[in-house]
């Protein structure tokens, strides 16, 4: 029988690498959901519409077409999933994804990925809105400095620019954007394990979590 297994988390808490290593291991699909916020960013920002102007954004939503596939995520049958791992995305789908029609107008795509068989589903809501009857969730945090520092290395081991206080300050920003907002605004969700990951490796805790998981279905 497929399950769900969610794992939400502020920016940077090593929740991806984590979820897609646990995704292999428990040999089940990876869903990542900041992608398909940062793709619907990338696609209403280059459109010109502002979070500001309701009656573009409605129309706008319905026109959009949002795919997953294994390794990318395709707007309107365009590969984007180069353009959204940028800075300037990361901030944009912070913005727009506080906007109730977009989260709205997203929530059936999530929800219907079940339907292809077991998932973990990384996110900011995925344990309390999303996927509330999921039979493990997860919420890995650390702290901003602790977050920050593991970007910045992950930057600078591809080789790109990268400014440690930059990092810090964008973190921050996040954060407060991701846990103020209205619309399902960053949170714990009832019955998640609490995960602070500064001080453990991330062997630890993908260990941590598909020993959970097995533990969790077999029941
Ligand atoms: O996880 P990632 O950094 O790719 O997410 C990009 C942004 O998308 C987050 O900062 C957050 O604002 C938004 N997001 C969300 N709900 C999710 C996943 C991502 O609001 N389930």
């Amino acid at each position: 029988m497929s399950y769900v297994v969610t794992i939400d988390g502020p920016a940077g808490a090593g929740k991806s690498s984590v979820a897609k290593r646990a995704a292999k291991e428990l040999k089940i699909k990876y869903l990542d959901t900041g992608a398909i916020y940062r793709a619907i960013a990338l696609i209403l920002a280059k459109s010109e519409i502002t979070p500001e102007k309701k009656e573009f954004l409605n129309e706008a939503l319905k026109e959009i077409k949002i795919e997953l596939r294994d390794n990318s995520v395709l707007v309107n049958s365009f590969d984007v999933s180069g353009e959204i791992r940028t800075p300037e995305v990361d901030s944009l789908a912070s913005i727009y994804s506080a906007l109730p029609e977009v989260r709205a107008a997203l929530l059936t795509l999530q929800k219907e990925q079940k339907n292809y068989g077991s998932i973990i589903a990384e996110g900011r809501d995925e344990g309390s809105v999303v996927f509330p009857d999921a039979v493990a969730k997860f919420f890995l945090t650390a702290t901003p400095e602790a977050r920050a520092k593991r970007r910045y290395l992950e930057r600078i081991s591809k080789g790109q620019e990268a400014n440690y206080d930059e990092i810090l300050n964008a973190i921050k920003q996040r954060d407060l954007n991701d846990s103020t907002r209205e619309a399902a605004p960053l949170s714990v969700p009832d019955g998640a394990i609490f995960l602070d990951t500064s001080e453990m490796t991330e062997d630890e805790v993908v260990n941590f979590i598909v020993q959970h998981v097995k533990e969790a279905v077999k029941e």
